[in-house]
């Protein structure tokens, strides 16, 4: 199959000079440098996109600030809600051009661009629309006698925490920065975001989209460049909150810095080394297209995607065989085409990280199918799938990121639980049986932010997402974020 033309907003956007967005335009900056964009498929410059400034990063913080005192506390919460619908309706509106952003510059399958990533930016929003209007706080009687006839009363109020820093990673461009300006903008908060150095370009269309439907300006502003960026803002004074999405390293720097800094708030949500078991009663046939789905898509670079399969003994050896054959089944090839269901990875850092891998492969496990770079343009890889002998696999220990999963075999479900919790993470987990009576007495069990029984990286708006142990702090989604993005001010009165 042919690839999808390119639209013509979409080559006008890519020729456009880009940079920074501060204060409802954009921030270009004549001096500044300049990184260039690249399309992983093919390793070509398809964009360049200025690198933000420590004088712009102040300028965006001060921008953000002005809106948060000013136009977006003046704006009712009933019309915040109109607003994140109508940027909600701008992004449906403009979603094959922003999946074609998409496409180009992660590597993301045009399909999965479409019907994962602008999809789910229109749902999480919306999603977060309908908060603006039920953020309150509760009425108190307060405990201790009153003294001659005084009386008091009390009552809570979730006021917005203010200035927000959203660093945002490579992976979900957009619907991460979605998660994080829907999160900001409908507790009452403004918002400077930072999108990856790789993948910056969705964003910046869409904060262009957010001023043409009414969005204050400096409520939502982004900032370019890589992780020196990143720190200015959550070193920033003014910056009251971070909310950070990347890898372990990155996230625990990014905690210590906004803490010692001004007792910033934090809410980090980090990398795993997700395990899916599969018990002894599964239907192998029915678990296979989910585990690839779960697994693969996007090959393989989602926070919560399993990495470690643990089969009961019984039935490793039809798994093996299924999944393997399914993997080998994948179509490899442009993120444009929309018969692929298997792009290249995003960046050559990745590549190369993923590369290095293959070349620790087969010492200790069996390599079912993958384990090869794929063609000499573009980041391709293939799926991959190894089967272990020890517990103490690198591969089952160490998170790759990649398109790899490892699967091992396990007896009884007391070792089972041990393998699921022997890890320094706990983002997500799953089980795959129709034995619910037996998941349901696992579930309190398992150390795991989030635990799917036959489903596994099913992000859903109304569901708190986050991690335990090294995988985080803090929970995004639900009512949870609103915690995160409120402070509570207590009042008490005497009358
Ligand atoms: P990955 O390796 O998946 O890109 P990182 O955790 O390194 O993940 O990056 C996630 C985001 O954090 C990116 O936007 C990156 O530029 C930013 N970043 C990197 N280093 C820092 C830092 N020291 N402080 C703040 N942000 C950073």
């Amino acid at each position: 199959m042919s690839e999808v033309a390119l639209l013509d907003s979409v080559i006008t956007f890519l020729a456009k000079p880009l940079g920074s967005f501060i204060d409802g335009r954009p921030a270009l900056d004549e001096q500044a440098g300049v990184s260039e964009i690249i399309n992983p498929a093919n390793e070509q410059v398809i964009a360049r996109v200025q690198d933000a400034t420590a004088v712009q990063v102040d300028a965006a913080v001060a921008a953000a600030s002005r809106a948060f005192k000013g136009s977006w506390a003046q704006t009712s919460p009933y019309l915040r809600g109109v607003l994140l619908n109508k940027l909600a309706d701008a992004i449906e509106q403009h979603g094959e051009e922003l999946a074609q952003l998409e496409a180009l510059n992660s590597g993301k399958a045009i399909n999965v661009a479409r019907g994962l990533e602008v999809a789910q930016s229109v749902v999480f929003l919306r999603y977060f629309a309908g908060w603006t209007t039920k953020i309150n706080g509760e009425s108190i009687t307060p405990s201790l006698p009153s003294m001659a006839g005084e009386q008091y009363t009390a009552f809570t109020r979730r006021e917005p925490v203010g200035v927000v820093a959203g660093i945002v990673p490579w992976n979900f461009p957009l619907l991460i920065a979605v998660w994080k300006l829907g999160s900001a903008l409908a507790t009452g908060c403004t918002i400077v975001l930072k999108p990856s150095e790789f993948s910056p370009l969705s964003l910046l269309r869409l904060v262009e989209l957010a001023t043409e439907v009414g969005i204050p300006d400096g409520a939502i502003n982004v900032v370019t460049g890589a992780g020196k960026v990143g720190q200015w803002l959550t070193e920033h004074g003014e910056v009251r909150k971070v909310s950070f999405t990347g890898s372990v390293p990155t996230g625990i720097a990014v905690g210590a810095a906004a803490m010692k800094s001004k007792l910033t708030r934090v809410t980090l949500e980090l990398g795993g080394k997700n395990p899916a078991a599969l018990l002894a009663d599964v239907n192998i046939d029915d678990v296979v297209p989910g585990l690839v789905m779960t697994a693969f898509t996007h090959q393989g670079q989602i926070c919560a995607s399993p990495e470690r399969i643990y089969v009961h003994r019984s039935r490793i050896d039809e798994l093996e065989q299924k999944l393997g054959a399914a993997l080998a089944g994948l179509k490899i090839g442009s993120p444009l085409d929309e018969s692929v269901q298997f792009g290249p990875l995003a960046n050559k850092a990745h590549y190369q990280k993923i590369a290095s891998y293959f070349e620790r492969m087969g010492d200790g496990q069996v390599v079912v199918t993958g384990g090869r770079t794929v063609g000499d343009k573009g980041y391709f890889v293939e799926p991959t799938l190894l089967r272990a002998s020890s517990p103490d696999d690198l591969f089952l220990t160490e998170e790759t990121f990649g398109p790899i999963v490892c699967l091992l075999a396990f007896d009884s479900d007391e070792e089972l639980i041990e393998l699921l919790n022997d890890t320094p993470y706990g983002l997500g987990a799953s089980l795959w049986t129709n034995d619910l009576s037996k998941a349901l007495r696992m579930i309190p069990r398992i150390e795991s932010g989030t635990v799917w029984v036959n489903m596994h990286t099913f992000l859903d708006p109304a569901v708190p997402f986050g991690g335990s142990k090294s995988s985080g702090i803090g929970r995004e989604f639900g009512s949870a974020f609103i915690e995160a993005f409120t402070e509570l001010k207590s009042v008490m009165i005497r009358y």
